[in-house]
């Protein structure tokens, strides 16, 4: 509306100027000059759309000419529409480049391929893991193992394919090429190192488990077989029964211990923590590890310091009874087994010394791992599962404590649960003694009150 005043203005002017000059120059004169006039009005016309069009092929970022009458409106709304469209732009390239920063960041790798897989784009971490620079190059000059180049070629979407890089020795990544639109495609490299590890743990742990079984039962089966098919006197049979006793006790503590690891490792097992008096708890051990052995062994109980702790109860009787049933698995007749109590360098110290076989330095960095043992056969005959010590390292770990130990073949062993100084309860102050102790008796830092030994 604004474009047609103006225009019918223009038009209105050069017919006044026209009227004018009819009135005081001549109907002829009037004529050349309304002609002269509209011939102008042409010319402004041309010169701004020569200009527009000599604007449009500039950068975006030069002026629009100034514009006068009719072109005053039609130049303003372009340069709205240029500012606009300046300012998305802007807007797109800061998007672009925040979204560049961010893909950057990420730990994956990604690459864009063309059709013929050649590096169109690659963020930060592809070019570190692949080595990557440039683009336009096959992917195949940056990662050249034969099966990825199997696995670019088959380019099945949502395919993967688990690699190790040669830059990064020791870690597993895994290449995954996902759906994606047209002809482009994106490989994203993702580090997978822990989960592998648990993978292999998780197929080593079954495997274990089923070999650990797949004895026992082959064991029971066979007997079982012989005493169904076979006449046997009553001796043989009773070995037979007692053998498949025995094989099947094994077979219930490997599903206890599993059963004890399992729950010592879900997430919603909590520790149930409660005052105990060590005394007392490890008294009742020491009374079944002595009905365990049945005379085989001597015992010994010595407790020194404050004796009130706060633990699981019920996990801390199983880590000592586990140490105790090893002691006396490895230790011969007439060997001496012992458990000390004592608090050291601020923590509380259970130990259970023996004075059996010992261990080997070489597996002592294996010991707590599941199913491990220095000698397979012996601690199968003596009913050992290979998980007793992973149970007690799990059971320390949830008390924020750690099992140590010391060993040497044929001298024995001390294995120690070390409690932090968190779990250690004060004793009451001592109500003070009127008879004085004779001078020289008790050592330092040792109470010789509280100072049990039994044999
Ligand atoms: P196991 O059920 O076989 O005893 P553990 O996890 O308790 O399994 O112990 C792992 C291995 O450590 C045992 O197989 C044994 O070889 C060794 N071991 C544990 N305690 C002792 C000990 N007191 N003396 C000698 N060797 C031991």
């Amino acid at each position: 509306m604004k474009l047609l005043l103006r225009s019918l203005a223009v038009i209105a002017l050069i017919a006044l100027v026209g009227i004018g000059l009819d009135t005081f120059v001549s109907e002829h004169g009037a004529v050349w000059w309304l002609g002269i006039a509209f011939v102008a009005a042409a010319i402004m016309q041309t010169v701004y759309l020569v200009r527009l069009y000599h604007w449009s092929s500039l950068p975006r970022n030069r002026a629009l000419p100034a514009g006068i009458g009719p072109w005053r409106p039609i130049i303003a709304r372009l340069a709205r529409f240029v500012r606009q469209e300046t300012d998305a732009r802007t807007e797109l390239v800061s998007e672009l480049e925040r979204i560049h920063a961010a893909v950057d960041r990420l730990p994956d790798g990604l690459v864009v391929l063309d059709r013929y897989d050649h590096v169109l784009w690659a963020n930060d971490a592809a070019e570190a893991l692949h080595g990557i620079f440039g683009t336009r190059r096959p992917i195949h000059h940056f990662i050249r193992q034969p099966e990825f180049a199997r696995f670019i070629q088959a380019n099945e979407p949502d395919s993967t394919l688990r690699i190790q890089l040669p830059a990064y020795p020791g870690h597993t990544y895994e290449l995954r090429l996902p759906r994606t639109p047209g002809d482009q495609k994106l490989l994203i490299t993702r580090d997978i190192t822990d989960q592998a590890k648990l993978d292999a743990m998780r197929s080593d742990f079954v495997a274990n488990v089923s070999h650990e079984i797949r004895t026992p039962i082959t064991v029971i089966a066979g007997f079982a077989e012989t005493l169904l098919t076979l006449e046997i006197d009553e001796a043989a049979r009773r070995e037979y029964l007692g053998s498949i006793l025995k094989q099947s006790q094994t077979m219930q503590r490997l599903v206890e211990d599993l059963l004890m690891l399992s729950s010592l490792e879900s997430d919603g097992s909590t520790l149930e923590d409660e005052p105990l008096e060590v005394q007392p708890l490890l008294e009742s051990l020491l009374e079944e590890a002595r009905l365990l052995s049945q005379g085989r062994h001597h015992f010994a109980l010595r407790l020194e310091g404050p004796r009130r702790i706060v633990a699981a109860p019920g996990e801390l009787e199983s880590a000592v009874r586990n140490l105790l049933t090893n002691a006396i698995r490895y230790t011969p007749e007439g060997g001496r087994i012992g458990i000390e109590w004592r608090v050291q360098d601020s923590e509380g110290r259970i130990t259970v010394r023996d004075t059996g076989i010992g261990i080997a330095a070489e597996h002592i960095p294996r010991l707590t791992e599941r199913f491990y043992r220095v000698d397979r056969g012996r601690s199968r005959a003596n009913g050992g599962t290979g998980l007793g010590l992973a149970i007690i390292k799990r059971i320390m770990h949830r008390h924020q404590g750690r099992l140590q130990f010391e060993t040497a073949p044929g001298k024995g062993s001390a294995f120690t649960l070390c409690l932090p100084a968190a779990r250690l309860v004060p004793d009451p102050v001592p109500v003070p003694v009127p008879a004085p102790a004779p001078a020289g008796t008790a050592q330092a830092g040792t109470d010789p009150a509280s100072t049990a030994q039994r044999a």
